[in-house]
């Protein structure tokens, strides 16, 4: 069992930078939780804690932050992982979606054999802020027709209230979070 000393041991050594990448943003800098052996190890090990006994077939994790956690937590349960891409980086036939961000719109793809009706897909980011990034991938993974979606990330800015962006039916998680607009 992961204990609670254990997560505020991770989320310690995330570096908050002040005014990145624009004035105003308190930036959660999550490579100094990476490089952290320990801290590595008990986050893989949370992760797994939270996703085992679940069926999960595949983890699919949003470029590129979301690649780290993604593919630990797919070895760690015996699943694949699949990467969501920015567009004209998968090679073969991709589902694309579109959608806005704060300022214009972005697209997201995933390669159309990638997922299918039997799979049980983990989503994982590293990061939840507004939630629109992940609630396209959703809505993305979700045109695929898997069996069921989960929805995760390695941190939350609960100020910013992204959890309310997802559906009722989709169990959300993650394994740490901060205020969001205040520095550390
Ligand atoms: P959003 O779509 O607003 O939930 O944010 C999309 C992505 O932007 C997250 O998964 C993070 O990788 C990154 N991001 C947004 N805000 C922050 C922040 N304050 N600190 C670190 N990363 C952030």
């Amino acid at each position: 069992m992961i204990t609670k000393e254990q997560i505020d041991k991770v989320k310690a050594v995330v570096r908050n930078v002040p005014d990145f990448p624009i004035p105003g943003i308190q930036f959660k800098d999550l490579t100094t939780l990476f490089k952290d052996a320990e801290a590595l190890a008990i986050m893989g090990d949370a992760l797994e804690e939270l996703y085992e006994g679940k069926g999960i077939t595949k983890v699919a994790g949003i470029e590129s932050r979301g690649f780290i956690g993604g593919a630990m937590l797919a070895e760690r349960l015996g699943a694949g992982f699949v990467p969501i891409r920015k567009p004209g980086k998968l090679p073969a036939e991709t589902v694309q979606l579109d959608y806005e961000k704060e300022y214009g719109t972005d697209t997201i793809e995933v390669h159309k054999d990638a997922i299918d009706s039997n799979d049980v897909i983990v989503l994982h980011d590293d990061l939840l802020a507004t939630g629109g990034t992940m609630a396209a991938a959703l809505q993305l993974v979700r045109s695929l027709k898997p069996k069921k979606v989960y929805v995760n990330f390695l941190c939350e800015l609960t100020d910013l209230k992204g959890r309310e962006k997802f559906p009722a039916d989709v169990e959300v998680t993650s394994l740490f979070s901060f205020a969001g607009t205040e520095g550390k």
